[in-house]
């Protein structure tokens, strides 16, 4: 189910395995592919090996032929994974497979899926699959042609579940013009924004690879981009300590209380707001992140610029937000109908605050049980 073969090929990527490569130019917020899952497992079915059971000689063939983070597959948590979960199959499929196939399958899936919902992102390691097994909710998937695409840290497309797209599909979009030739990257990442270490030291411990990538390959490029997010993570601390003197003051803390004072606050907490929701927004942009995130982003700009009376503003930044939402997930994504619906009701409501419903229109907010959503981070 490839919307569109003439975009791309897959082929060989030096040390990084198979990769997928721009045919010819690729204009930003193009779908550049569509593919409907060869493996799903959902919320009440568990057991990767029960769906696995159903799959036929040659799409077993095909999800064994994906790559695998060899230190997890031989890892011994693997292993009893492999074992519980084949404790719990039924009699009549207990025999059929080898307790090394029944890993090898585990270590694929761990290894390619996608949640087709959003579930609170956790950062476990994989040495405890059983418990993340029962824990987590999120229907997942494995897409076999989309998971040769490779990660990189600024990456060029992005990943959504789109269920309008023949019965529910994963779609990809270029978030920027792509030349021909060039390779297409999506993030592997759970936070776009994390420093070269955590991101090296995630992306080895869940898929065995050090990143290559122009801002973890060192250089300027590197060193520019690691300053960038120090600056960031140092104004988001200083912001988040314990009291700031300047918000225990204006509250009155220290003396009688005033409610104007209080309204100062207020108003302090937001401007407060709207800039550290500017510096973050400024860093995505510096760094080359586009897509979801920063269309979140723009989304709580807006509603906070709406929240203070600032409407013009507000209707810039709501507008923003919603061309990167479909140059990232396409105007028939449900992401995309959400996004648009909040802005709309923002333009007939002006003076209210947005921010509850710009808040349900991030994907950040939504529950679990939405299928809407995307969470791009794999269950490992
Ligand atoms: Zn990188």
């Amino acid at each position: 189910m490839l919307s569109n073969p003439m975009l791309f090929e897959v082929r060989q990527a030096g040390i990084k395995g198979f990769g997928i490569f721009a045919r010819q130019r690729i204009a930003r917020g193009s779908r550049i592919l569509s593919e409907r899952p060869l493996l799903l497992v959902d919320q009440k079915e568990i057991n990767i090996l029960a769906a696995a059971s159903r799959l036929s000689k040659a799409e077993l063939d095909t999800l064994l032929g994906l790559s695998v983070n060899k230190a997890k597959r031989e890892s011994l948590w693997n292993l009893v994974d492999a074992l519980f979960q084949s404790a719990q199959l039924p009699l009549s499929k207990k025999g059929r497979r080898s307790i090394q196939q029944r890993r090898d399958i585990l270590a694929c899936f761990y290894n390619n899926n996608f949640a087709l919902s959003l579930s609170p992102p956790h950062r476990d390691d994989g040495t405890n699959t059983i418990n993340t097994a029962t824990k987590t909710s999120a229907a997942r998937g494995v897409f076999p042609t989309i998971a040769r695409l490779n990660h990189s840290c600024i990456p060029n497309a992005q990943g959504n579940f789109n269920r309008n797209v023949d019965e529910g599909s994963f779609t990809i979009h270029a978030l920027r013009e792509i030349a021909a030739g060039e390779e297409i990257t999506v993030s592997y990442l759970h936070d776009e924004l994390a420093s070269h270490e955590e991101r090296q030291h995630w992306l080895h411990r869940v898929y065995g690879f050090w990143c290559q990538c122009g801002i973890c390959a060192g250089g300027d490029e590197a060193h520019r981009s690691h300053k960038r997010r120090q600056r960031l993570r140092d104004e988001l601390s200083k912001a988040f300590a314990p009291t700031t003197p300047l918000l225990s003051d204006s509250l009155g803390l220290s003396g009688p209380p005033n409610t104007a004072a209080v309204g100062n606050a207020a108003q302090m907490d937001i401007s407060a707001s709207r800039q550290l929701v500017n510096l973050t927004i400024e860093t995505y942009e510096q760094e080359g992140l586009v897509g979801g995130e920063l269309a979140s982003l723009y989304g709580v700009a807006a509603a906070l610029a709406d929240s203070a009376g600032d409407h013009g503003e507000a209707m810039r930044l709501g507008a923003r937000s919603m061309e990167l939402e479909r140059d990232a997930a396409g105007e028939d994504s449900p992401l995309y109908q959400m996004r648009r619906q909040s802005f709309e009701s923002m333009q007939f409501d002006q003076g209210g605050s947005s921010l509850s419903r710009f808040a349900a229109a991030a994907p950040k907010a939504q529950s679990s049980e939405d299928d809407n959503a995307l969470s791009y981070a794999p269950w490992t």
